[in-house]
């Protein structure tokens, strides 16, 4: 098949066009130090999370833990005297304290996740994030691993195409699943993907999921409507919410005319927000 026979294009742009693609949170979980949602908390994470509700303090890892081993120290920036955090740890981060340059207005150009309390939703700077695939269809690779390098650039996070993952990891903590096949918002819509965030208290991104739908998969790398979708998914995956519809911005709520596959000045600025520049 002739990607582009005006056939083919007309269609894939109808398609295009259809396709909204939304957000997910795929777990809101405002614990705190409320023991009921602490319940909800797996257990080994419970002493992270209650901590951070109280205000205070060590994330640790240790084994198996997201975060690096030994006494690294998560500074709770709204406690006088705290000590200052070391470059690139996780803190908790107000969207406030990220004003927009010139010429970017938030809610337009750009948004982002943030907690009810009002912190923003970030995935810590210290560790390799995983990014791994699930079900990837032959000629898909290329593109999510382009997909990633191109986020892992611009926001500093690190991020890392780890290729297919084993059928245990597709929850794994610390990391972020791309699934290509089924999912509930697909049935009866033209919803093209699917994205989001796991968010701790206070913002801690310790998870993220997308899933693309097949058909919106080109076998040919490098097709942009592709790129783009993936694109826009996994920054859902990284705590970045809509810009306006039509925008010139990967994360449009609607796309344009042409898919969007360079990074807009609006979503270069999401991306530092949650990125580690
Ligand atoms: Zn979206």
């Amino acid at each position: 098949m002739d990607y582009y026979s005006p056939l083919a294009r007309a269609t894939r742009i109808a398609i295009y066009v259809l396709a909204v693609t939304v957000p997910v949170v795929i777990a809101l979980a405002v614990v705190g130090t409320t023991p009921y949602l602490l319940d909800k908390v797996p257990e080994r994470h419970r002493d992270t999370v209650a901590a951070i509700g109280e205000g205070a303090v060590r994330l640790s890892g240790g084994n198996g833990g997201i975060f690096r081993a030994g006494d690294a120290r998560a500074v709770d920036t709204t406690i006088p005297g705290a000590p200052v955090p070391l470059r690139g740890e996780w803190s908790p981060r107000r969207p406030e304290d990220f004003p927009p340059p010139a010429g970017l207005v938030e809610g337009v150009d750009y948004a982002v996740e943030t907690t009810d309390d009002g912190y923003l939703a970030h995935w810590p700077c210290e560790q390799e994030i995983p990014v791994r695939s699930f079900d990837g269809p032959p000629g898909s690779e290329t593109d999510l691993a382009w997909a990633v390098d191109t986020l892992a650039f611009s926001s500093g996070l690190p991020l890392r195409y780890t290729g297919p993952g084993a059928p245990g990891e597709k929850e794994a903590e610390g990391a972020i699943s791309v699934t290509y096949g089924d999912h509930p918002d697909f049935h009866g819509t033209d919803v093209a993907g699917v994205g989001g965030v796991a968010i701790w208290p206070r913002g801690l991104v310790l998870q993220g999921s997308v899933t693309l739908r097949r058909e919106h998969i080109s076998p040919l790398a490098g097709d942009a409507w592709t790129r783009s979708l993936t694109l826009h998914e996994l920054m859902h995956a990284l705590g970045v919410t809509h810009a306006v519809p039509y925008g010139p911005e990967v994360m449009a709520e609607r796309p344009g005319h042409q898919p969007q596959v360079l990074l807009g000045y609006g979503d270069r600025f999401a991306l530092h927000m949650v990125g580690c520049h």
